[in-house]
């Protein structure tokens, strides 16, 4: 089975958890290094960038992650998460860190007060003709892609709210709080594809 870490220092750990095991995904909540190099792919949960950057720090995560990164771990960020896969984030707050790995800039908190939090049908053409079901929650959006990014979804009005690059895949929306497996399955497709080629490592 694949074995796929969660992130678990804050956020919305549980939902993450329960749709990789019900996609048959062996999940590993994740705090130390030890058991970040136990997994072939992590996943880094929503809830408050600023605060899973600071507990990342403390619990001596952040260098391990970003090394896992450079060694094409594959890394599924969902809103929060989103934001520390960014390499560039706007309105971070208090000297606010991210992992990196993505050519993106992403900005905090994007839409306005009125608009907090949103549901809309959102069309994913790698996932198929069936639109996404996202929920925005003080979510991010992308405001720059990379050439090596490539755009998964946007809002009608252009605004990028999902990005993959190489193994890396965000979404500034929560697949996880409505049962919306597609992200997830195709994350653990990179996961697979990336055990496959490092095999050796945990023989
Ligand atoms: N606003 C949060 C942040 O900046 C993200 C919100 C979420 O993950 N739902 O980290």
């Amino acid at each position: 089975n694949t074995r796929v870490g969660v992130l678990a220092l804050q956020g919305d750990v549980r939902e993450h958890a329960a749709l990789l095991a019900s996609l048959g995904a062996d999940v590993v909540l994740v705090r130390r290094p030890a058991e970040l190099s136990s997994v072939d792919g992590l996943v880094i949960p929503g809830g408050e960038s600023s605060v899973i950057d600071k507990l990342s720090r403390t619990f001596g995560m952040q260098a391990p992650i970003r090394a896992a990164i450079a060694a094409g771990l594959p890394v599924y960020g969902t809103c929060a998460g989103l934001i520390l896969l960014a390499d560039t984030v706007l309105d971070g707050i208090d000297g606010q860190e991210s992992f990196g790995g993505m050519d993106i800039d992403v900005r905090r908190n994007a839409f306005g007060r009125q608009t907090e939090s949103f549901e809309t049908q959102l069309d994913v053409p790698v996932l198929g003709e069936q639109p996404v079901r996202a929920t925005f929650i003080r979510a991010p959006i992308v405001e720059r892609v990379g050439a090596q990014v490539e755009v998964l979804a946007a809002l009608p009005d252009g605004t990028v709210v999902a990005v993959q690059q190489g193994g890396l895949l965000g979404t500034s929306f929560h697949p996880e709080v409505d049962a919306e497996t597609r992200f997830h399955a195709r994350f653990l497709g990179l996961v697979e594809t990336f055990a496959r080629t490092h095999e050796s490592t945990h023989a």
